[in-house]
């Protein structure tokens, strides 16, 4: 999957209306559970002004994705949140939202009751593969029952932080929403059913071309070295790190016209810039 302009490629759009333009910065993505049964109640949520809520996606039972927010907007999925100390946490965030309708009770006869204490037929919960039983003291001191996650789901998830990560190289953490709401302990999500590390392992593996999405490019500029610039076009300055030497192995992240943006280098010390299309060939 690659995120293009802020769009993922091939996935379900539609736009919500809850929305900032534009965003204070991109540090990190944070996991929801939409605490519904179906992607549909959660999109038309997102969809409609008066739910006042929204998300950058949606990732539904059958890992099916839909994009309501552009990368490059602001969400509304987690206003109340403090991350490092600061607040305006949509403002600094990517947010995902993935259908499980989240923590059930059972009644004394063993009947499944949702979080509001309401009888659920079972049928309801035949899209999750079973269901794991955790205390969590935010939800008080009843016993519940959590819906697992679907593989095919999970794997979604997983191509869509990797999209992620790789068009918003500044973001450093991936954290549930629960994670952001110590100060208030309201949010439970995505709770004890998600597997939170298999999504934070991701975190350590971008420099990987695989994961990043990205061709291997390599400089062809044998007369002299190849600017790298802040942006698209020879108007934006070129990077300090810069130039890059002939034979140089680099990562396309993203294409606009003649303009290639590509990372450089991997681990800490790797830097992302935008170079001249005609001076970059695939890698053998
Ligand atoms: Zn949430």
């Amino acid at each position: 999957m690659r995120i293009t302009g802020g769009w993922a490629d091939g996935v379900a759009r539609r736009q919500s209306p809850n929305i900032n333009r534009g965003h204070h910065s991109r540090e990190l993505i944070v996991l929801h559970y939409t605490a519904s049964y179906t992607a549909a109640s959660a999109i038309a949520t997102f969809a409609s002004t008066s739910g006042k809520s929204s998300a950058h996606f949606v990732v539904e039972t059958t890992g099916e994705i839909t994009q309501m927010v552009n990368l490059n907007d602001t969400a509304w999925h987690a206003g109340y949140g403090v991350f490092r100390g600061g607040g305006q946490v949509n403002q600094r965030s990517i947010g995902i939202e993935i259908v499980n309708p989240g923590y059930h009770f059972r009644s004394a006869g063993g009947e499944l009751l949702n979080w509001e204490r309401k009888p659920v037929p079972e049928s309801r919960l035949a899209p999750f593969p079973g269901l794991i039983e955790a205390r969590d003291p935010w939800v008080g001191s009843a016993r519940t029952w959590w819906p697992l996650f679907p593989e095919p789901q999970l794997g979604a998830v997983e191509r869509l932080v990797r999209a992620t990560l790789a068009a918003c190289p500044t973001i450093s953490e991936i954290l549930g929403h629960r994670d952001v709401d110590g100060v208030r302990r309201l949010k439970v999500d995505p709770g004890p059913a998600f597997p939170m590390a298999r999504m934070r392992r991701l975190l350590g593996d971008r420099a990987d071309p695989e994961d990043i999405g990205g061709r291997r490019l390599v400089v062809h500029s044998p007369s002299s070295p190849l600017n790298i610039r802040g942006g698209p076009g020879t108007n934006f300055d070129k990077l300090d790190r810069g130039p890059l030497r002939h034979g140089l192995q680099v990562i396309e992240l993203e294409v606009r016209g003649s303009w290639i943006r590509v990372r450089v280098g991997d681990g800490n010390s790797a830097f992302e810039g935008w170079c001249y299309g005609e001076y970059l060939r695939p890698a053998a």
